[in-house]
């Protein structure tokens, strides 16, 4: 062990890496981003599964970086709607992503409906340089969508996110709440000791 590591983070998305970085960086590996990273490329979601989805991100920017690298996928199911918007949630509403849109249309796809059940999914991937997958996890939060938004914490679909322990929505629960039970906490959680097992055992600068 070196007593110093870092992990590049295979996201863009500041809401994901502030999680992210909260998550990982009390265990004493640095947390990089795409955006500190020149090499990054732009990886095509092109999975059915979330699961599909972060092995194809982990893998696409390892080769790409030439290092370690930590993705994940995730996204909201909703049952009413069939699971969607899915491995969709980012771009619900259409393209560029906007938050702001998605949780819209997502109030007016559940206009009048009355089963609200929603759950987070999270699926995380560790690649080595060589494009490897060497873990994976997963972790789900379950609650239900609520009828306006509440509280601006968190980011994505949170304010409309109703936790089934808490009974209030993420935007309107403090970070650390978030960080105990979230989909992406669960999963993180999962998949730290094979993090810490391979990123420790590396040189500082993670290759
Ligand atoms: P990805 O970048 O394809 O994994 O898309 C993730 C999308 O799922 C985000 O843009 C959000 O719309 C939604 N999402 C995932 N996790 C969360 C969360 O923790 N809170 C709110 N929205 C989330």
């Amino acid at each position: 062990m070196t007593g110093h590591a870092t992990l590049l983070l295979g996201t863009t998305s500041s809401g994901k890496l502030r999680e992210l970085r909260r998550l990982i960086e009390p265990l004493g590996i640095t947390c990089r981003s795409l955006a500190d990273e020149p090499r990054a490329v732009t990886v095509e979601e092109t999975g059915a599964t979330f699961a599909e989805n972060a092995a194809i991100k982990a893998t696409g920017q390892a080769l790409a970086c030439g290092s370690w690298v930590l993705a994940e996928d995730s996204g909201l199911c909703v049952r009413a709607l069939g699971n969607a918007p899915g491995v969709r949630s980012a771009r619900f509403a259409g393209e560029p992503a906007d938050d702001a849109a998605n949780n819209a249309l997502l109030l007016a796809r559940l206009a009048g409906i009355r089963d609200r059940a929603a759950h987070y999914a999270c699926h995380a991937a560790l690649a080595r340089p060589d494009g490897t997958v060497m873990a994976t996890s997963q972790g789900e939060c379950h609650g239900r969508i609520a009828t306006e938004a509440c509280g601006s914490g968190g980011f994505g679909y949170d304010p409309l996110f109703i936790v089934a322990e808490y009974h209030r929505t993420f935007g309107s629960l403090s970070p650390a709440v978030k960080d105990l039970i979230s989909h992406r906490s669960r999963a993180i959680r999962a998949i730290l000791a094979d993090v810490v097992r391979h990123v420790t055992a590396l040189p500082a600068d993670g290759r």
